[in-house]
């Protein structure tokens, strides 16, 4: 067994489910649900439950649903909900079924008039305001509304009437009736339904009263059957409410809910409704920006869903909510790639480089391997000609000390190809630098030198045969580890997460089309951007760095005289 096909296993929850399982507790059965509001794309937090609550469906035999939490018209849109079964399906998972909480609206609505029967729920026509300041506080107990003390059947009337659109958005709502001196605020007399003459993207006109989160919550995991509801730890308190709708109502079953800690991520936002202030904003360019840690985000920056249930195996559950390290996806995404991601040149910052002593009709075919160390992955062809295109920061008119890549009279290797000397920097009219005249010694393809040692080994593409390209290099989009933690969020936008280079040169073979992520040897790790490429040009964006290692493998490679 892989380690993705049970993610987060051996969890506090897991045992508490292996304990049920013993035990008898819901007649051997498991099953769970990933249950979010389709309001926005899913993020990088939503990827830690979908893992663990489709992990633990998969791991025990079990079920689990997806279920659109929908009881909040006006923020949700049929956009989110094609996009939440696209990202998770992306990840791998099959739900059992496909539930919306709307479609238990009817069921939601007579459950409610049997609490309005059992004298447990009443309507209130106080304002919001004042059920607001009726409500107490964390110090102070509650007072009851004027409202509490309607008849059964004035309250069977009165909420009728809301359902048949009779009365204004705020003129009533429906509450459950607990207790106003609870020390529990949660428990202070919790809404269950509000007035909203709005369409619903799933119901239409049907309603105009909706029904609150923790009134359907529960109720809609009880009509699955789910028996293990988990959620973020921000749910603790709300815990007891949870209980006391599903013991006064004749539900199927009664689910227990068990909270874990909330996914926090460094330098970023995991939060929809701050992910959407970015795309309104147009500080991003949309939902699917390769900077957003949004799901479909990642997927266009290069992550693999292997990188990304990796990574949730390496968080683990518990109940704390830590904050992340960007590294830490980083390095998963960098294992993933560097097993499986096809290697290749690529020129970010071209600068020509002529070998004069290279027979101009003259051209040799190099044939190199796709990957160091799987040579199942095949070869390609390489072109080497006399005029090649090295990065501009591979030379230096004035290097600093230990600079062991091209100057001027000095030697470097072009990697699997010969070792060149540069004789002559030419110039434009404004001093810049136009191309490197330079010589090859003939004697070192996939040779030392004689007599001497050349330690520098560059990357190179035949400037004929290049492919031309964008590349856009991300960085953090936040330029603080905690933006939320700190004032407003969008104070602190990092201003460069963006930089898009527009005459990149790439190795002939990478205009064939690519199945997964390459990496561009000594830049990092890039993926094709397929809905951004034209027939004109190729967009590829970095999906992260290659580790600082370069100097290691380049002393390395030196002495191998590859
Ligand atoms: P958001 O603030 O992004 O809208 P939410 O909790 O309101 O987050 P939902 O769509 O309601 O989002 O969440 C669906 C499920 O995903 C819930 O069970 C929720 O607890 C879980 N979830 C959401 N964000 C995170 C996170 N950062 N870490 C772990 N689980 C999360
Ligand atoms: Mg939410």
């Amino acid at each position: 067994m892989s380690s993705t096909d049970s993610p987060a296993k051996g969890s506090f929850i897991h045992r508490i489910i292996e304990k049920d399982l013993e035990t008898n507790k819901y007649g051997g059965h498991v099953a769970t649900r990933f249950p979010p509001e389709p309001n926005g794309y899913l993020h990088i937090g939503h990827a830690k439950s979908i893992c663990l609550n489709f992990g633990i469906a998969r791991q025990f035999n079990g079920h689990c649903n997806l279920r659109f939490d929908d009881t909040n018209p006006e923020k949700e849109d049929i956009e989110y909900t094609q996009a939440i079964q696209t990202d998770v399906e992306w990840l791998g998972f099959e739900w059992d079924k496909l539930c919306h909480a709307s479609d238990y609206f009817e069921q939601l609505y007579q459950y409610a008039v049997e609490l309005i029967q059992q004298g447990k729920a009443y309507v209130d026509s106080l304002s919001a305001e004042e059920i607001s300041d009726y409500r107490g506080t964390l110090t102070s107990p509650g007072k009851d509304s004027p409202y509490r003390s309607r008849t059964i059947e004035e309250n069977l009337d009165l909420f009728q009437r809301m359902r048949s659109g009779e009365f204004e958005d705020g003129a009533h709502i429906l509450r459950a009736k607990i207790d106003m001196t609870s020390p529990n605020l949660v428990m202070r007399d919790p809404p269950m339904y509000r007035i909203r003459h709005t369409q619903h993207h799933h119901t239409g006109d049907a309603w105009c009263i909706y029904p609150l989160y923790d009134y359907t919550h529960c109720i809609s995991d009880a009509l699955e059957g789910v028996t293990h509801s988990l959620c973020t730890t921000e749910f603790e308190v709300r815990r007891p409410l949870y209980n006391w709708f599903l013991d006064n109502l004749p539900v199927p079953c009664h689910p227990q809910q068990i909270e874990f800690g909330r996914l926090n991520f460094e330098y970023t936002v995991v939060s929809k409704r701050k992910l959407a202030q970015l795309v309104d904003k147009g500080i991003v360019d949309g939902w699917d920006d390769p900077r957003m840690p949004t799901l479909s985000g990642m997927r266009r920056r290069g992550y693999t869903p292997t990188s990304i249930i990796e990574f949730s195996n390496r968080i683990g559950i518990t109940k704390n909510d830590g904050t992340v390290e960007m590294s830490l996806l980083e390095s998963c995404i960098r294992d993933d790639l560097n097993q499986n991601a096809p290697r290749r040149m690529a020129i970010l910052r071209p600068l020509k480089v002529v070998i004069e002593n290279y027979p101009d009709d003259a051209e040799e075919t190099l044939t190199l391997a796709n990957h160091p160390n799987r040579p199942e992955l095949g070869e390609r062809t390489l072109p080497f000609t006399r005029e090649v295109y090295i990065d501009q920061t591979d030379f230096a008119e004035n290097p600093p000390p230990k600079f062991k890549r091209l100057v001027l009279g000095g030697e470097v290797r072009l990697r699997y190809g010969y070792v060149i000397k540069c004789k002559e920097v030419v110039k434009n009219e404004s001093g810049e630098i136009e191309k490197l005249i330079c010589t090859y010694d003939p004697n070192t393809l996939g040779k030392k030198p004689e007599g001497r040692k050349v330690k520098g080994v560059i990357h190179w593409v035949p400037a004929h045969y290049a492919v031309n390209a964008e590349v856009r290099l991300y960085d953090r989009l936040f330029s603080i580890p905690e933006p939320s933690a700190s004032g407003d969020f969008m104070d602190h936008i990092n201003p460069h997460s963006l930089l898009t280079l527009n005459h990149c040169k790439l190795e002939p073979s990478l205009s064939e089309p690519l199945t997964s992520g390459v990496q561009f040897e000594r830049e990092g790790y890039f993926c094709l951007d397929k809905g951004h490429s034209s027939k004109n040009g190729l967009v590829f964006n970095r999906t992260v760095q290659l580790r600082d290692e370069w100097e290691k493998i380049q002393k390395k490679q030196a002495t191998l005289g590859t």
